[in-house]
């Protein structure tokens, strides 16, 4: 099948970038069954060169071959791309691509954990068509990365290394801004850690799976405040389009949950927030933004009134089993 034979030639590229001291990965563009480029990785970590396999091939390809052309390609690839490959491929042009391992897989050798994304249902909102296929021949492929860097290792060692890994720390975010930020999917963790604290009915795993669903909610936001690596906060709002007390509009932002852990209180972390929740809101719309906590909760209640909220009313919830 000509997939595996092309998915064999990315495995064979990577290989060879993993010999001369790279990472392997491997890809190359088809048209017509005729491979058009081929690239390997040339990524290189301390000099903060990206150099995916997949990005220096679109860089080949950018403004060599026509669009008619681009669209009726294939570009194979020996790993499922990362998200900037992936955008940089459909900036090219290119709609198909098909891939050696997948998501899930590789994962395996990275700290961090595969979960399930619907790209090319993402890509179609922004009005891209793109087909993802694989994976191909995924256990010949993950044995591509026994010559990562240069230096054989035992694909059973890799995993082994990289599970120990999994298991004695969480991986760190990459970068640290002092203020809240919209929180992305890959956040899930980190958010539910915080969740967790708010709401301690609930377990990590839980929490981890309602935050991957709700970070793929459109009608949801969720912002994180990190001081340095670390989260100290996170707030989560979203659009109600039913009936909230004291509101005149429809759909209101609602404040679904707020919390700053301790030692980062008073520092006015709550209020960033809440800013960047109603913000968000008025993108949205919105004209109202409205919140609820319990009858018995001083603090909270103490919290609403110092930033300006007024109170709607008080209700008490009744339930019977009928
Ligand atoms: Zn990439």
């Amino acid at each position: 099948m000509d997939h595996e034979k092309h998915i064999k030639r990315c495995y064979e590229l990577a290989v060879r970038a993993g010999k001369k001291g790279f990472d392997t990965f491997g890809a190359v563009l088809v048209h017509n069954g005729q491979v058009l480029e081929e690239a390997e990785n040339t990524a290189d970590w301390n000099k903060g060169i990206f150099g995916h396999a997949e990005f220096n091939l679109v860089h080949q390809c950018a403004n060599r071959y026509s669009d008619a052309v681009l669209k009726e390609s294939t570009l194979y690839t020996s790993c499922a791309p990362c998200e900037r490959c992936l955008c940089a491929i459909a900036s090219l042009g290119v709609e198909r691509i098909v891939f050696g391992v997948g998501y899930e897989a590789f994962s395996q050798l990275t700290p961090g954990e595969a979960f399930p994304v619907d790209r090319e249902g993402l890509l179609r909102k922004l009005g891209i068509r793109m087909k993802l296929t694989g994976p191909v021949l995924e256990d010949e492929g993950m044995h591509v990365f026994e010559w990562w860097g240069g230096d054989y290792r035992p694909l059973e060692e890799l995993i082994a290394e990289m599970a120990e890994v999994k298991a004695g720390q969480r991986i760190k975010p990459e970068e640290a801004a002092d203020g809240p930020e919209r929180a992305m999917i890959t956040d899930a963790e980190t958010v539910a850690k915080l969740a967790c604290e708010l709401w301690p009915d609930h377990t990590a795993e839980e929490m981890t799976a309602e935050f991957r669903n709700l970070l793929t909610q459109e009608e949801t936001a969720v912002f994180l405040f990190r001081t340095g690596e670390e989260a100290a906060g996170f707030a989560q709002c979203q659009l109600r389009h039913d009936y909230v007390e004291g509101t005149e509009t429809s759909p209101v932002g609602y404040l679904e949950g707020i919390y700053v852990r301790e030692a980062d209180r008073g520092k006015g972390i709550a209020r960033r927030l809440l800013n960047a929740c109603e913000n968000w809101a008025g993108e949205q719309g919105c004209t109202e933004f409205a919140s609820d906590c319990e009858l018995t909760n001083t603090e909270s209640q103490e919290f609403h009134r110092a930033v300006g909220f007024e109170e709607a009313n008080r209700i008490v919830a009744y339930v019977r089993k009928i």
